[in-house]
């Protein structure tokens, strides 16, 4: 995140929303008596741990501005407008080998990543995730400010990464669509 507000600053870029932010988020695992929500009745040596991932409470309503193989970028305001130059941002910064998802609020919290490797943890749709997002994301006002279709082109470019491909049996890009909106909700 300080990257691509950097990379804005280094253009004189201030029209954009410096506002968002990962929140702090820690992880708290349970040690007694598990709680009804944890669906597991009793905590033994053999079960699993109980681990859940805790954000500060906040009184904002949570708005969506992406699914996990939606990235398509809807609304225009400078908020969004930012998170989606933000996703677009970090293509280019990790060498394109990395796709932010599921990003929703002011306070950016549990995203989840499309990796080449497709092995970033849950959600990680590997290439078809990429994919999804190349083909969704048109660029805004942000990124049209910070030149990002100059340094982070939406193509992949395959022979850089072929070796991955050979190994990532990535389904065909039509089954995709029973995948839409299974992001809604990853936050049980
Ligand atoms: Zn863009």
């Amino acid at each position: 995140m300080s990257a691509f507000f950097q990379h804005a600053r280094d253009r004189n870029v201030t029209a954009i929303d410096f506002n968002i932010a990962f929140t702090d988020a820690f992880l708290a695992e349970e040690i007694e008596s598990p709680s009804p929500a944890s669906g597991i009745p009793q905590i033994t040596a053999e079960s699993p741990g109980i681990t859940w991932l805790v954000e500060p409470k906040r009184s904002t309503s949570v708005e969506h501005f992406s699914y996990t193989l939606v990235h398509k970028s809807r609304k225009k305001d400078l908020r969004s407008s930012t998170i989606y130059a933000f996703a677009h941002f970090v293509w280019g910064h990790s060498n394109q080998t990395m796709i932010f998802a599921d990003l929703d609020g002011l306070v950016l919290f549990d995203p989840m990543t499309h990796t080449v490797a497709g092995n970033s943890g849950i959600g990680d749709f590997g290439l078809e995730g990429i994919n999804s997002f190349l083909q969704d994301h048109s660029c805004g006002d942000v990124c049209n400010r910070i030149a990002l279709d100059e340094v982070a082109p939406l193509i992949f470019d395959t022979s850089r990464n072929e070796e991955q491909e050979e190994q990532d049996n990535s389904p065909s890009p039509g089954d995709a669509d029973s995948a839409n909106g299974e992001g809604e909700d990853n936050v049980d």
